[in-house]
């Protein structure tokens, strides 16, 4: 079933509402008006009774039923309060019926004993009448004497109101249906607006943003933090549209080149050293083209999140002395001195073959950008909490205002002289991206002609337990 829009459940609650408030208001104040017209008339019986008290006390001490009987009547006969009453003696004697009550004979007295007046409604030949039965002390007798008032005026007016009411109720209630609809709909018109500009928004218009409202409340809420969300996707598609570009373009350097060698070394046949020749710079950017594409990869496993790191207390200075058995070896290749200072037992959380990397990473620029003669320093010392590890050069340095920027993806100071090196300007950037799943930092302190510093500070750990040895 078709879900009801947010606009019409809201209407029909509201009316709901509406209507149990509009009903039980209507019937409060029918009560309430019925209960004070009856006060009304329960006032005008008291005051019949009151001088009918008057009247017999006025009368002889001493008077018999019969001389009762005919006082009453003299005075009752022709006056209206009189038209619906009835009167006994304290021996049970009639003393006096209106005529309405000869002709439509009701009991009004109850039989048993009572002492408190009794009011009563009594419906005779389809009129509504409000009786009231009292006893009245007077002379020295008590009488008990029934007097009613037809109740006409306060039906009529009953009516009247009960009409009003089942007449404008209706209409209040369509009036209230229209106004609540209008304003839920008023009140939600953003929404609408909002869905619109959504549905045309993809990955070609990502710089579209949704209308900005001014509304002060939740809608305005939602269309900011969903247009910050869109700021957050556009970003981050530029980034991918970018790195796609840039990977590109770097794979299109390398394979061009091999392209070009091979098409050089077949256009006419050659010795056999010069086929070798060729065949070791093919080679030899096939490599190159390898490790770049392992380091795409690795970036776009970061950034998808499938680059997982297994995450052990290790120590660090065991991993570095690995990392400086294999730089031995090319330092004396290349004819730098690599000076190594490791400070025993640093335990940290980490990812040994991530911490591997990074290691080589700093390390492969240092020997790379160094010229021989020249030196490389790997050290790695505690710094308060921290572990720091401190590789050093004595190259051609990094200018001030580019030192920001090498941490970047495929950023290099000199794009000529990064590719002559194998660049692609991808390694400081996972060296960054590494030391951050480490909770760590990275920075670098150089300055032109005076080698760089590249440091690196990992959270310390505290040593753990030794493991029992079995005996
Ligand atoms: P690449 O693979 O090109 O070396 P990196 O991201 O590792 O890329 O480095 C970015 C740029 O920073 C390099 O192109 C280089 O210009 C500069 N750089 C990095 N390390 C050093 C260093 N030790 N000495 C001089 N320049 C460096």
């Amino acid at each position: 079933m078709k879900k009801l829009s947010i606009g019409v459940r809201l209407t029909i609650w509201y009316l709901a509402i509406f209507a149990v408030a509009q009903v039980a208001f209507g019937a409060g104040m029918w009560f309430l008006l019925r209960h004070h017209l009856y006060d009304l008339v329960d006032d005008d019986l008291e005051g019949q009774i009151e001088d009918l008290r008057n009247f017999m006390e006025a009368q002889k001490k001493d008077a018999s039923v019969a001389k009762l009987q005919e006082e009453v009547a003299e005075a009752y006969l022709l006056e209206h309060s009189g038209d619906y009453f009835e009167l006994y003696a304290e021996n049970g004697a009639l003393l006096y019926r209106s005529t309405f009550l000869q002709n439509h004979p009701i009991t009004l007295i109850p039989s048993g004993q009572f002492k408190k007046p009794i009011f009563r409604d009594r419906r005779i030949t389809g009129r509504l009448f409000r009786f009231t039965v009292q006893r009245l002390a007077a002379n020295g007798h008590t009488y008990t004497a029934a007097t009613g008032i037809p109740m006409d005026d306060v039906v009529e007016t009953l009516g009247i109101f009960r009409n009003y009411l089942l007449m404008f109720g209706p209409l209040l209630f369509l009036v209230a249906a229209a106004g609540g609809y209008w304003l839920s709909r008023r009140a939600l018109s953003p929404v609408d607006a909002l869905v619109r500009t959504a549905h045309d928004i993809s990955g070609v218009n990502l710089d579209s943003r949704l209308p900005k409202l001014n509304t002060g409340d939740e809608l305005q809420r939602l269309s900011d933090t969903l247009n910050e969300m869109l700021d957050r996707i556009e970003n981050a598609f530029l980034r991918i549209t970018q790195f796609t570009a840039d990977a590109s373009h770097e794979l299109r350097t390398p394979i061009s080149l091999i392209r070009t060698e091979a098409e050089l070394a077949l256009r006419r046949s050659r010795g056999e050293s010069e086929y070798k020749e060729s065949l070791r710079n093919i080679l030899l950017e096939a490599e190159r083209t390898t490790a770049l594409v392992e380091q795409l990869l690795s970036l776009a496993r970061a950034d998808s999140g499938r680059e997982a790191l297994h995450v052990q207390s290790m120590n660090l200075a065991e991993t570095l002395h690995q990392v400086e058995e294999s730089w031995q070896q090319v330092a004396q290749i290349r004819n730098l001195k690599f000076a190594v200072n490791i400070a025993p037992d640093s335990f940290v959380l980490g990812d040994a073959s991530a911490l591997h990397r990074l290691a080589d990473l700093l390390l492969d620029n240092a020997f790379k950008y160094t010229p021989s003669p020249g030196s490389v320093l790997l050290s790695l010392e505690t710094n308060g909490a921290n572990a720091l590890i401190v590789v050093q050069d004595s190259g051609p340095g990094i200018p001030r205002e580019e030192q920001s920027k090498i941490f970047e993806r495929f950023y290099r100071i000199d794009k000529a002289r990064g590719r002559q090196h194998g660049g692609a300007g991808l390694g400081l950037a996972i060296a960054k991206w590494i030391v951050a799943q480490h909770s760590g930092s990275i920075s670098v302190e150089s300055e032109l002609g005076r080698g760089s510093i590249f440091r690196v500070e990992l959270p310390l750990i505290s040593v753990p337990a030794q493991k029992p040895t079995l005996a």
